[in-house]
């Protein structure tokens, strides 16, 4: 499950709601060159690498897709997610547009996901309220945003994230449907019903 949208519209909060309340949902950790925000875990929140290394993992090809965000280099390491995916782990991606539309290409099975907030200014207020991007960060970011939001029709679900709770109802209602879904269940019509 991918989840993309612009920086400040909930989607770390969402994923690790999500998290808490399902087992077999787990967390790409990316890497980034972005230097950690305060309470960040390296190694649970992100890498957090120099370019240099960063740059050493696209060489050997480590990395499923990256991408520059914000001035900053992101990408997701390939083993980590591909030993998930062979576990039968649901694994939860909060990466960029272009890292989004690289992931589909590579794994179709994967679910775009958008989400949205009701507006730019309340985008703003969340970005503030966090308190810990700079002003000119969240201007940056901001301005970010009108662009991201053009890649909404590449996406499968826009999850609006305005009152929490419901947002995270209906992120469990994708993931319900998603996991009902005919074509995911072949194993178990070949193997089991008709079997
Ligand atoms: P992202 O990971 O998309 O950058 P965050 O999950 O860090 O965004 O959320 C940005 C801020 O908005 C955080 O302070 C978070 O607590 C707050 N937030 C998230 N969802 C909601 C919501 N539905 N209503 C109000 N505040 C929210
Ligand atoms: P932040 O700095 O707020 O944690 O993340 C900034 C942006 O980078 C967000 O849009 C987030 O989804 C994106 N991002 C985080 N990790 C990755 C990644 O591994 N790949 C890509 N393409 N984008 C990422």
């Amino acid at each position: 499950m991918v989840l993309s949208g612009p920086s400040g519209c909930g989607k770390s909060t969402l994923s690790r709601l999500l998290m808490r309340r399902h087992r077999g949902i787990v967390q790409s950790v990316s890497v980034t060159t972005r230097p950690p925000r305060p309470g960040e875990r390296d190694g649970r929140d992100y890498h957090f690498i120099t370019p240099r290394e960063f740059q050493r993992l696209i060489r050997r090809g480590r990395l499923a897709e990256w991408a520059r965000v914000h001035g900053c280099a992101y990408g997701t390491p390939r083993r980590p997610l591909e030993a998930a995916l062979k576990a039968g782990q649901t694994v939860l991606l909060d990466i960029d547009i272009q890292g989004g539309a690289a992931i589909k290409r590579q794994f179709p099975d994967a679910v775009l996901i958008f989400v949205m907030v009701p507006s730019l200014s309340v985008l703003k207020a969340r970005l503030r309220q966090r308190g810990q991007d700079s002003p000119s960060v969240i201007q940056r970011r901001l301005k970010a945003a009108r662009r991201e939001l053009r890649a909404i029709p590449r996406y499968e679900y826009l999850l609006l994230n305005d009152h929490l709770p419901q947002a995270l109802r209906r992120l469990e209602a994708i993931l319900e449907a998603e996991r009902c879904r005919v074509a995911r269940k072949r194993v178990i019509l070949h193997k089991g019903v008709l079997g």
